[in-house]
C-alpha cells in the first residue's frame, strides 16, 4: 500500500516535470535516474519521451553522469553535422601529413609537451585535423560535412547561404567588400565601423563616403537617422566629398551599417533595408555584436537576416550580415559567420568564394568551426529563446535594482549611479516607473525599448519612432557629471575612476566612457551575477563618500604612481573631474566628431604612402605648424568606442592652408594629451597615438 502511494506520487512528479519541459519547448533528452523502479511504474508518456534509463544500483556515478552526454549515433539529431562526423571518427589512420604534431603525440615527447597536453586535454588535439583529412570534407570548397554544416547554419540563422569565418569577423568583413567592392567603386560606409572595414575599404581601394551616426551627450553612439539614408542626402554627401564626385561611377555599389551600435542601439533594420535599398543594391550589416537576435522575438525585424529567408528575393538588395559567434553567442575566440540572402545583383557562391578563399587560412583550426556549429545548435529550436529569456531577464533585474537604488538615494538626496534607460514607460496607457514594470512585459514587448523619439533621457533626435531599440542586455550605467542639457554638472565622478576601482575587485567592464561603464549580459552570465556588481557599486559609494584612501582602495594605482600616494579615492575623483571640465573633453569630443573631415586620397592611396615610407611621425604642435596640410596616413581613432577621428587620407585641417586654432580633431587630442599628462594610469586610447614621453605622435602623410 505505501509502496503504491509513494509510486503514484512519482509519477505525479514525473508528468508535472514532463509538462514544464514541453512548455518551455526545451528539446533537452531526458534521461531518467531510476533506483529500483520498474518501468511499469513509469507514466505512459514518460516512456515515450524518455531517451535513455540510467539505472543508478547498475553503474556507478560517475559512468551514470557521463552517459547522460548524448554520443554520435544515438542522439545524433541532437547534435550538429561536422561535430557528429568529427565525433564519430575514432579510428585512428597512420597520418603522414600535417598538423605534425600527429594527434598530440608529439607533445608527449618533452616535458613542456606533455603538459600542453594535459592541460588542453586529449581532445583537443586529436580534433585538430589536417585539411588533406577528405571524410570531413574542406571549408574552402564547402563540400562533405563542412559544407552540411554551413547549410544547417543557413537554416538555423535564416540565411540563403552561410559561411565558417575562423578569424573573426575582422576575416568576414574583408571577405565580403574584397568579393563586392572594386577599385574606384564608391561604398557608403557607417562612419561608426570597425577597423577591419576600414582594412577592407583600404584592400579594395574603394572610396567610402561615410554615413554619420549621432551621438548623445555622453559620447555614446546612437544610430545613423534616417534623414541622412534617404537617396537625396547620399547625392548629397557624394557630390560634397571631392574624391566621390570625381568617381569614374557616381553610384554606390555597397553599404555597410553597424548594427547594433556599440552602445546597444539596434535599428528597425526592415526600414533601414527600405531605405538604403534606393540607393544601392549590397547592404552589409556588420552584427559582430548580434547573433543571438534571431532567437528572440524581442528583436524581431531588427537584424539583417530576419524574418523568412524564402520571402527575400530579386526585388530586395542583397543582404550580408557578419556574427562575431564568439562575442555572444558561445563559440571559440576567432570563430565568425558571414550569411547572405541573395537579392538585386548578387555575388552569387562561386565568385563570392574566390574572395572568401583569397582571405581564409588554407589551415583552420576545427575545434574552432566546431565551435561555431554548437554555438548555432545552442540557439536552435526553442532552446535558444528560453537561454536569451534567462539572460535578458537578468539584465532586466540588474537594471531595476540600478533604477530603485538610484531614486531611494534620490529621496535622500544622495547620488548614485543610474543605469542608461528610461525612468518611466508607457505601459497600457499608464506611464509606470521602469522599476515597476512587470518582468514578463519587459520580456515580450519589445515597444517598451523602443526609443522614444520625444523623451529627454536618452538624447538622441531625429529619428522617427519604432527606429531604434535599446537592447536590454547591454547595460550602460553612468556616473554623476552630465547635466540633461549635455554640459557637465558642478560635481561628477570619472566613470574611469570607478572602473579602476571595480578592476581591484575583479570586475571588468566592457568599455569605459568618461561618464559611462558597460556591461554585457552574455548566455554565459550566472544567475545572480549581476549582484556582485551592485554591491561593488554601493561599496563604491560608500568609500567615495568618506573619501578612503586610494592606497586601499586601488592599490595597485598608488604602488605604480606614487604621486596618488596621500590622496582618498574622492580627492582623486575630484580633481579629475575638474580637469575634464577645464580641458572641455567632453565639449571637445562632440566638436571633433560633429563634421566629417576633409578627404585628401583615397584611405588606400594613404596606405601605398605608408608603404614607401612617405611618411613622418610628428608630435601635435608640430602637425598644428604644417604650413600646408596635414593628412593622416594611419588614421585616429580614440578607444572607445573605436570610431575614427580621421580616416586615412583624411586631413586634420577642415580647410586647405591649415587653420590649427579651429581643427577641431586637433585640439580635442591636445585635450587628451594634456589630461594624460596630468594623470598617469588613466591615460587614454587612440589608435593612430603613439604616446611616448607624454607626447602624442600622429603618422603624416609627406
Ligand atoms: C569586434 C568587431 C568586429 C571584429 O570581430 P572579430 O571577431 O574580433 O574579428 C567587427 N565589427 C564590429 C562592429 C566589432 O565590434
Amino acid at each position: 500500500m505505501h509502496h503504491e502511494t509513494n509510486n503514484r506520487h512519482t509519477r505525479q512528479t514525473i508528468d508535472a516535470f514532463l509538462d514544464v519541459l514541453r512548455v518551455c519547448g526545451i528539446a533537452l533528452p531526458p534521461f531518467l535516474t531510476a533506483g529500483p523502479l520498474v518501468d511499469a511504474d513509469l507514466p505512459p508518456q514518460a516512456l515515450a519521451w524518455m531517451r535513455d534509463f540510467i539505472r543508478l544500483h547498475q553503474r556507478a556515478a560517475p559512468a551514470a553522469a557521463s552517459g547522460c552526454v548524448p554520443v554520435a549515433g544515438r542522439d545524433s539529431d541532437l547534435l550538429p553535422p561536422l561535430f557528429t562526423a568529427i565525433m564519430a571518427f575514432q579510428g585512428h589512420e597512420y597520418a603522414w601529413h600535417t598538423p605534425g604534431h600527429a594527434g598530440g603525440n608529439a607533445f608527449l615527447k618533452s616535458p613542456a609537451g606533455r603538459a600542453f597536453y594535459h592541460y588542453f586535454g586529449e581532445s583537443l588535439l586529436r580534433s585538430d585535423f589536417s585539411i588533406s583529412v577528405g571524410r570531413f570534407g574542406s571549408l574552402l570548397d564547402h563540400s562533405g560535412p563542412m559544407g552540411e554544416s554551413e547549410r544547417y547554419l543557413a537554416r538555423v540563422f535564416g540565411s540563403h547561404r552561410s559561411y565558417h569565418v575562423t578569424s573573426g569577423s575582422s576575416e568576414s568583413n574583408r571577405i565580403i567588400l574584397a568579393a563586392s567592392v572594386a577599385r574606384g567603386q564608391i561604398v557608403l560606409v557607417d562612419r561608426n565601423c570597425h577597423k577591419s572595414v576600414k582594412h577592407g575599404i583600404i584592400m579594395a581601394n574603394a572610396i567610402p563616403v561615410y554615413l554619420p551616426p549621432s551621438r548623445n551627450r555622453y559620447g555614446m553612439i546612437g544610430p545613423i537617422c534616417p534623414e541622412h539614408l534617404a537617396p537625396e542626402a547620399i547625392a548629397t554627401g557624394i557630390a560634397q566629398n571631392a574624391l566621390a564626385a570625381r568617381a569614374a561611377d557616381p553610384r554606390p555599389v555597397h553599404a555597410i551599417v553597424t548594427n547594433p551600435t556599440y552602445d546597444g542601439l539596434i535599428y528597425n533594420v526592415a526600414l533601414v533595408e527600405e531605405l538604403l535599398g534606393r540607393t544601392v543594391d549590397r547592404l552589409h550589416f556588420d552584427e559582430a555584436w548580434f547573433g543571438y537576435a534571431r532567437f528572440h522575438p524581442l528583436y524581431a525585424g531588427r537584424f539583417a537576416m530576419h524574418g523568412d529567408p524564402q520571402n527575400h528575393g530579386p526585388a530586395q538588395p542583397t543582404v550580408f550580415a557578419v556574427q562575431s559567434t564568439h562575442k555572444l553567442l558561445t563559440a571559440l575566440s576567432q570563430a565568425s559567420m558571414i550569411h547572405v540572402r541573395d537579392g538585386r545583383n548578387p555575388v552569387e557562391h562561386a565568385r563570392f568564394n574566390e574572395s572568401f578563399m583569397m582571405h581564409a587560412t588554407t589551415s583552420p583550426l576545427y575545434p574552432i568551426i566546431v565551435s561555431n556549429e554548437v554555438s548555432a545548435a545552442i540557439m536552435d529550436g526553442r532552446d535558444g529563446q528560453a537561454l536569451l529569456t534567462d539572460t535578458i531577464a537578468e539584465a532586466v533585474a540588474f537594471r531595476q535594482a540600478m533604477a530603485r537604488l538610484h531614486a531611494d538615494f534620490a529621496a535622500r538626496d544622495q547620488w548614485f549611479f543610474n543605469c542608461w534607460q528610461p525612468d518611466r514607460v508607457r505601459l497600457d496607457g499608464k506611464s509606470v516607473p521602469f522599476a515597476e514594470v512587470p518582468m514578463h512585459d519587459l520580456l515580450e514587448r519589445p515597444e517598451l525599448w523602443t526609443l522614444d523619439p520625444e523623451a529627454q533621457w536618452h538624447g538622441f533626435t531625429n529619428f522617427p519612432a519604432n527606429y531604434v531599440m535599446l537592447d536590454p542586455i547591454k547595460a550602460t550605467v553612468t556616473t554623476p557629471g552630465i547635466a540633461a542639457n549635455g554640459g557637465m554638472e558642478q560635481t561628477g565622478i570619472p566613470a574611469p575612476l570607478v572602473a579602476a576601482y571595480l578592476n581591484a575587485r575583479g570586475i571588468v567592464p566592457e568599455k569605459t566612457a568618461n561618464f559611462t561603464l558597460l556591461f554585457l549580459f552574455s548566455v554565459g552570465i550566472a544567475p545572480g551575477q549581476w549582484q556582485t556588481l551592485t554591491d561593488a557599486l554601493l561599496a563604491f559609494k560608500k568609500d567615495y563618500d568618506v573619501n578612503a584612501p586610494l592606497a586601499r582602495t586601488v592599490p595597485e594605482l598608488t604602488r605604480v604612481h606614487a604621486q596618488y600616494a596621500g590622496l582618498g579615492l574622492r580627492d582623486l575623483g575630484e580633481s579629475m573631474f575638474r580637469a575634464m571640465a577645464e580641458l572641455r573633453l567632453s565639449e571637445l569630443m562632440a566638436e571633433a566628431f560633429a563634421l566629417l573631415p576633409r578627404p585628401v586620397m583615397t584611405p588606400a592611396v594613404a596606405y601605398e604612402k605608408l608603404v614607401r615610407n612617405e611618411v613622418a611621425s610628428r608630435s601635435l604642435s608640430q602637425a598644428a605648424g604644417q604650413a600646408a596640410d596635414c593628412v593622416a596616413a594611419t588614421g585616429i581613432a580614440p578607444y572607445p568606442p573605436g570610431i575614427p577621428m580621421l580616416m586615412p587620407g583624411e586631413s586634420l585641417f577642415p580647410e586647405p592652408g591649415g587653420a590649427p586654432q579651429t581643427a577641431p580633431v586637433l585640439r580635442y587630442l591636445q585635450a587628451l594629451e594634456a589630461f594624460d599628462r596630468r594623470f598617469p594610469g588613466f591615460g587614454h586610447e587612440t589608435h593612430g597615438v603613439a604616446v611616448a614621453q607624454g607626447i602624442y605622435r600622429i603618422l603624416c602623410v609627406q
